[in-house]
């Protein structure tokens, strides 16, 4: 028959190694099989910060109690895992509500020229400082389409600064509004967010959009990644009745392309 299998890894305390283990799901519906290892997932995600937190809480209290250097070195890695586990939980209620309303399709006007200005406002201090240009192609008219504006800007906020974080030197944001005339007939808007960066293997393509899926979860962790960008984008774009195209290569870099209907 069809046998299912989840494998998990756990590192042993104390650092002795891994225990592996390899669990019949064969039983369970693929829906059952899915959400639990959702849960896995999220329990694991969040524990790894808090572990730290933990252990650093030890160490302000014994070994670093009588040095402010130390302190202050402590202190400042605890702020940051306690800011990644916060972004998880946003990301995570993202997610649930995205999800929850998706047979919802959201019908205010919103002008998507609006929306990448914003976006470039917002990201523009974060390049700076990565040292990466920060290229927009904009119309000078407003571009409408029937959507929801947070959700909208929280797709091309995630995308921008993926390119931004996985990218080379130069980001660019290109939006392609429909000619006037297919318009009328609810032709799609499209935006590229295109990087010159590390590009991505033709076999992860498929899988980036999943949960906590990523190439490199070292990477992805160091960089502040919850794993969830993606998902976030795939079910934003999917609820506007849109579609999200991939392309990359290797060693040269990504094209991220957002199709959404004018009407
Ligand atoms: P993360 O929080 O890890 O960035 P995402 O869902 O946003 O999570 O992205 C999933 C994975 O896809 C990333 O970990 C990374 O491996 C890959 N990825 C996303 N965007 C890019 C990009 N522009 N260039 C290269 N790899 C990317």
């Amino acid at each position: 028959g069809d046998m299912r299998y989840r494998v998990t890894a756990e590192p042993l305390e104390g650092g002795q190694g891994v225990l592996v283990a390899a669990e019949d799901v064969s039983h369970l519906s693929e829906v059952v099989q899915q959400r639990r290892d959702f849960v896995a997932n999220v329990s694991h995600e969040l524990r790894t910060p808090l572990t730290a937190l933990l252990g650093f809480i030890e160490t302000l209290r014994g070994p670093a109690r009588d040095d402010p250097a130390a302190r202050e070195r402590f202190l400042a890695t605890m702020a940051r895992e306690a800011e990644r586990m916060n972004r998880l939980v946003s990301d995570l209620l993202s997610l649930s509500r995205v999800e929850a309303e998706e047979r919802i399709r959201p019908t205010a006007p919103v002008d998507l020229t609006a929306v990448l200005r914003a976006v470039r406002a917002s990201l523009a201090p974060a390049a700076e400082e990565a040292g990466v240009a920060l290229e927009f192609v904009l119309p000078d008219a407003r571009v409408v389409v029937p959507g929801d504006a947070d959700q909208l800007t929280q797709v091309f906020m995630n995308l921008a600064e993926n390119a931004v974080k996985y990218g080379g030197r130069t980001v660019r944001v290109v939006m392609h509004p429909p000619a006037p005339e297919t318009a009328l007939r609810g032709e799609a808007v499209r935006v590229d967010v295109v990087d010159d960066g590390e590009g991505i293997a033709p076999e992860h393509i498929p899988r980036i959009t999943e949960r906590f899926y990523r190439v490199d979860s070292h990477r992805s962790r160091e960089k502040g990644g919850t794993g969830l960008g993606l998902a976030i984008v795939k079910h934003i774009v999917s609820r506007h009745r849109g579609r999200l195209r991939i392309a990359s290569q290797p060693g040269k870099g990504s094209e991220f392309s957002v199709y959404i209907p004018a009407s």
